[in-house]
């Protein structure tokens, strides 16, 4: 809206003349006049005359009075009031004396302009609202409130971000396709059109959408999510047509949108009417877009969330969001490597080994730990120090800490301890099983959102049609880290709830589903597993089949999961040297990659 000047803008200052030119023709036309000015001594030896015959107080300091015989060509005569026993002194001592008139010119200027101008502004104001509301209200109101934020050069590298180096590894595809889009047309290459950025909050996700930016080069317009999703219906989505409106003229580019959930949360049931017109709308304008446009085209959508479940499936289809790339909570050489790179900014102590501080933090974040070297630093300054050592480290790691503890965020010895256990537990069983070429990775820092530790299980191939002893052995995988835990602790924790739960689903489907249970026999009952709230999905469905049968089907269940965590058992305590050897490393490196697995693999029995 600043670009467009006024053409009301002018007239202010031919006003103002006007006003000006009016107020010293008037002062002029009163100097024509036939008044004389007169100093007050004279005044008062006239009135003492009594040459006066009428007597006009203009205000509270000018008289102006009438002469009775024009005298030099006036009629009246004007004067400024003096105080009275003053004057009668200066009388007394016979001196001519006389006040200044106060100069009432600029004062005159103000009372006349001053209303005047404010009515002009009123009038302006007025007028340029009701012409913005004409030319496209909401295209207006999208245009100057979307906060897109528009950097030429981010200044970020990738040299900036530490510790993710898959996440970089995979970015960095679009770095080479924005720094040189033609090559990869040429070749046919389809880049994708959106990269979603998925990890908890402080790991760096907007941090590196920059760097990709910084690295190719190119313009980055970022945007909130949130600042989408706004009152009234349409406004979001003009917001969003914006964006990429702008984006499109400075290809190549990259649109980030942080907090994508805000925007692309997944379309609820509507509570009333209209409830949700305004995100359908946003989103469906969202959807619209990344249709619209071909990578060819240069732009590249980066979005970046800590809550992907809750993402419309519609904005991960193939197309769209089609590629995922997760930003994990560092391991330990990860928050080595990010320690180190944020401490180059502080003076350290020489010999200072940070791989101390990296070892005092699993579970912590990029952000977290650029938070404790800045803790670090302030409190060698509240010292006195010209240094930072281990000291103030060990004090600021203790700082933090004590609330993200609280949060459940910073993992203990104890907890971690548990997780490389269970994890081990289920990589011991995979491998007894046969499974270890499934397993990806084993980390015992929490993943995404929700569990602690995992066992990353590559699938090898699409399986359609799995055989019952397949099924059974998946269960054992599954139970092998309770078992594990077990037998090291001799109790159970709740970190093995999920496993639980995925154990005793295949059981129920392999019993009522599959017909895999002898006792059961071949007959599909088409029902779900009580959940903790009544049934899944289906509250109101009803049974099909008589108690004796519900018995007999539980009895089933219980059996197959029992058997599974026996075995489970078996193999554990066979293994029991190899499980604490494996739980050690792993407790020490926080991740085992496939090849570090390896040499397990022989040991196992
Ligand atoms: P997110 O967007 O995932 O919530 P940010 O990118 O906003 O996290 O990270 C916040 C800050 O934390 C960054 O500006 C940076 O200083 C620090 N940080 C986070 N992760 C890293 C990392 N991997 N390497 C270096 N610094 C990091
Ligand atoms: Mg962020
Ligand atoms: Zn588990």
């Amino acid at each position: 809206m600043e670009d467009r000047i006024s053409p009301y803008h002018i007239n202010i200052w031919y006003v103002v003349l006007a006003v000006v030119a009016a107020l010293l023709l008037h002062d002029g036309w009163l100097a024509r006049r036939d008044v004389r000015t007169v100093p007050y001594s004279e005044f008062e030896t006239l009135l003492e005359h009594g040459s006066l015959s009428e007597v006009d107080l203009q205000g509270d300091t000018t008289i102006r009075a009438r002469l009775k015989k024009p005298a030099q060509g006036a009629r009246y005569i004007e004067t400024v009031k003096m105080d009275p026993t003053f004057a009668a002194k200066l009388q007394k001592a016979g001196v001519r004396y006389q006040a200044e008139p106060e100069n009432t010119f600029f004062r005159n200027i103000l009372l006349w302009t001053l209303p005047v101008l404010i009515m002009i502004g009123v009038w302006l104001f007025i007028a340029k609202r009701f012409s913005a509301r004409l030319q496209g209200g909401v295209m207006a109101i999208g245009k100057s409130k979307a906060k897109i934020y528009v950097e030429s050069d981010t200044k970020v590298k990738f040299s900036d971000v530490a510790g993710i180096d898959e996440a970089k590894a995979e970015l960095q595809e679009i770095v080479d396709f924005l720094k040189n889009p033609n090559k990869f047309h040429r070749l046919g290459g389809r880049m994708p059109k959106g990269v979603l950025l998925v990890g908890p909050p402080g790991t760096g996700k907007t941090l590196i959408a920059k760097a990709v930016a910084g690295e190719a080069e190119v313009p980055f317009f970022s945007s909130n999510g949130a600042e989408f999703v706004e009152m009234f219906v349409g406004v979001g989505a003009a917001r969003v047509r914006d964006l990429f409106e702008q984006a499109k003229r400075r290809a190549p580019c990259i649109i980030f949108i942080d907090e994508l959930d805000a925007l692309g949360r997944a379309r609820l049931v509507a509570v009333g009417p209209g409830v949700n017109d305004e995100k359908e709308q946003t989103l469906n304008q969202l959807l619209a877009e990344l249709d619209g446009f071909d990578s060819a085209s240069g732009i590249i959508l980066l979005a970046a969330t800590n809550r992907p479940e809750i993402i419309d499936p519609a904005l991960l289809r193939s197309g769209r969001f089609d590629r995922q790339v997760v930003i994990d909570r560092p391991d330990k050489a990860g928050r080595l490597a990010i320690l180190e790179l944020h401490s180059k900014k502080i003076k350290m102590a020489p010999h200072l080994d940070l791989s101390h501080v990296a070892a005092l933090t699993p579970g912590l974040t990029g952000a977290d730990l650029a938070n404790i070297v800045n803790e670090a630093a302030l409190i060698a300054v509240r010292r006195e120090s010209d240094s930072v050592n281990e000291g103030d480290f060990t004090e600021a790691v203790e700082r933090l800490t004590a609330g993200l503890e609280k949060k459940g965020r910073l993992i203990s010895p104890f907890e971690k301890k548990i997780v490389a256990y269970h994890e081990i537990g289920h990589v011991i069983a995979a491998i007894a099983t046969g499974n270890i070429e499934q397993i990806h990775k084993v980390s015992i820092i929490p993943r995404g959102v929700g569990a602690i530790g995992y066992t990353m299980q590559r699938p090898s191939e699409e399986r359609f049609l799995m055989t019952d002893d397949e099924l059974k052995k998946k269960m054992i995988v599954l139970l092998g880290g309770r078992a594990a835990e077990q037998l090291e602790f001799g109790h159970f924790s709740t970190g093995a709830a999920d496993d639980i739960d995925k154990a005793t689903d295949i059981a129920w489907n392999a019993v009522t589903k599959y017909g895999m249970s002898a006792s059961v026999g071949n007959i599909v009952y088409d029902t779900r597993r009580p959940t903790f709230l009544g049934y899944e999905q289906t509250p109101f469905q009803t049974r099909t089949y008589s108690d004796e049968t519900a018995n007999k089907i539980d009895a089933a269940v219980a059996d197959m999961v029992a058997t599974a965590m026996q075995r489970a058992s078996e193999i554990l305590t066979k293994n029991k040297s190899t499980l604490e050897e494996a739980a050690k490393l792993l407790l020490k490196r926080e991740t085992l990659t496939e090849t570090d697995l390896k040499p397990f693999v022989a040991k196992i029995l």
